[in-house]
């Protein structure tokens, strides 16, 4: 746990170099700390070397770690995980961000349930992008008819894609992905942002367009855990 500082700035080297590489302005892209598993204090290690964005799994976890850590005040945290109904309130009251949204119901328990003392919570799609049936999220296809849904709702901002391919496949699913952004974007202009990538293959996902690129391993270290709602 005593290199995170080192951890996060070679990621944000390493980030600004292949931005270089690819010709995007490395202010385009965000790195969402995802601390999943690791204890507060790691997270106010990163946020003490200027780390801001953070992203949860788990909501009970989420509340916990946000209830600890209330002294850092420009904390935001970008709820990733399943969500479901009976936990949507958690997420509304504390999360900045929601990358993870796959389901129109949950959409609007969120919209309802978010503290207008808030302002609205930032919600990306979950594209189930590798067709894969355990996972999460919808089919291109379903696309349209979500997004418009979710756009109506007074709470939620619309504010792009998110998706995890299957091992093997990340190429493939990235290029796919920048693709639904773009038409996704002719309705939705403000709908810009695209999570993808994680620590074995964000290069390939900032070449694909990438504005969001969530590191765990990367960040924080192997997690010894991996936990199970
Ligand atoms: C755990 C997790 C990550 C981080 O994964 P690493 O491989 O540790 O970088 C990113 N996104 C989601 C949705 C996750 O669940």
């Amino acid at each position: 746990m005593n290199n995170i500082a080192e951890q996060l700035n070679a990621a944000y080297h390493n980030i600004a170099e292949n931005c270089h590489k690819y010709g995007r302005d490395p202010a385009s892209v965000r790195l969402i700390a995802v601390s999943k598993t690791k204890p507060a204090a790691a997270i106010s290690e990163a946020y003490l070397s200027g780390q801001r964005q953070f992203g949860e799994n788990y909501p009970q976890e989420l509340l916990s770690k946000a209830a600890e850590l209330t002294e850092l005040p420009e904390l935001e945290w970008h709820f990733i995980g399943p969500l479901q109904s009976n936990k949507t309130r958690l997420v509304a009251e504390h999360a900045s961000w929601v990358h993870s949204i796959d389901r129109l119901k949950i959409a609007e328990r969120l919209s309802a349930q978010r503290p207008v003392d808030l302002g609205p919570l930032q919600v990306l799609l979950q594209i189930n992008i590798s067709n894969e049936a355990s996972k999460a999220g919808i089919s291109a296809a379903e696309l349209p008819e979500l997004a418009a849904a979710v756009a109506k709702l007074p709470l939620l901002q619309l504010r792009g894609l998110m998706a995890i391919p299957a091992p093997g496949d990340s190429e493939r699913a990235f290029a796919e992905m920048q693709q639904l952004s773009k038409s996704l974007q002719q309705q939705h202009p403000g709908a810009t942002e695209l999570s993808m990538g994680m620590s074995d293959d964000w290069p390939l996902a900032l070449q694909y367009g990438a504005t969001m690129i969530r590191l765990g391993t990367a960040i924080f270290g192997a997690r010894t855990y991996e936990k199970n709602e």
